[in-house]
């Protein structure tokens, strides 16, 4: 068992013998272990996601932001333009965090193993998503990534933010509460923002707490998308929609089980309870 000291500090953080550190974060005591001196051991399950990046000097200030917050993990998703000089240039010493940048066709792809993904939108209320404020996307993300999960942030492109069909691949839309006169900051200084409070969220999960009850792991990204694809059918099958067009009634239902955060027992659950379904409106059908 790791000894563990614990250490009450004032305003600033500060070194303390023995490699542990400690600080206070909005207001109130933070420990850290003495025998586990990195407190954003968490981190490596958060992703920044930036999809279709057009200026490169963006991506280089975002992988700035990204490691002054103790984050490492930077992926592109179908940039404009690859990182160049540029990026480099503003990236000012982050070079190790744009260099391991990993690069995906699309948005599905760059999530397919989260158990989380959130989606950074500039425009409040204009989506049929639940809204998060920054604080609460950071301690959500953080919890889920402390219970094993991995955990995107998504950022849009610079002139248009990110597609409906995009954020339709999200848990919950975040959005900074800017100015609603002028909401739209800059891709890297919302990276920055949101970073800031991931780094907040990660050094208050290094508060010791009792163990959380043992759960099965979340479902990822796939294995949602797998379970609704399972559902459309069968609401074709059983006649669900009568005549109407699906996508309404499966923009709701979407909706419903990405807020419910099943695990992988649940996933298997609910399909389990469609192919029965199915089952039926087959033989009801042969009758
Ligand atoms: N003109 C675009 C804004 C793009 S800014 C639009 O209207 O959508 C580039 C990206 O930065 C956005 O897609 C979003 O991911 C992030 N961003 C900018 N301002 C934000 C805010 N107030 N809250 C959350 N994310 C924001």
């Amino acid at each position: 068992m790791g000894l563990c000291l614990w250490v009450r500090m004032g305003e600033r953080a500060c070194a303390l013998p023995g490699g542990a550190a400690a600080g206070v974060v909005a207001g109130r005591a933070v420990y850290h272990c003495a025998m586990n001196p990195d407190p954003v051991q968490h981190a490596s399950r958060l992703r920044i996601v930036l999809v279709g990046t057009q200026h490169p000097g963006n991506i280089g200030s975002a992988a700035r932001a990204l490691k002054t917050m103790g984050l490492a993990r930077l992926v592109l998703v179908a940039p404009e333009k690859a990182p160049n000089a540029e990026s480099s240039a503003l990236a000012a010493g982050a070079d190790d965090v744009l260099e391991a940048a990993v690069t995906y066709p699309d948005l599905a792809a760059a999530v397919a193993d989260c158990g989380l993904v959130l989606g950074c939108t500039a425009r409040s209320r204009r989506v049929q998503l639940e809204e998060l404020l920054p604080r609460e996307a950071a301690a959500r993300a953080v919890a889920e990534a402390v219970g094993g999960a991995e955990v995107a942030l998504v950022f849009g492109r610079e002139r248009t933010g990110l597609e409906n069909a995009e954020l339709q691949l999200c848990h919950a839309a975040v959005h900074i509460p800017a100015n609603p006169g002028y909401s739209s900051l800059n891709l890297a200084a919302a990276v920055q923002v949101l970073a800031y409070e991931l780094r907040l969220a990660l050094l208050e999960a290094t508060v010791p707490t009792a163990p959380a009850e043992p759960r099965d792991p979340p479902a990822s990204h796939e294995h949602m998308e797998g379970l609704f694809g399972h559902l459309a059918e069968t609401l074709e099958q059983i006649d669900f929609h009568k005549g109407r067009a699906p996508e309404s009634a499966m923009r709701k239902l979407r909706r419903l089980f990405l807020r419910a955060r099943l695990d992988q027992r649940e996933v298997r659950l609910l399909h389990g309870i469609l192919a029965d379904a199915q089952r039926m409106a087959m033989l009801a059908g042969r009758r």
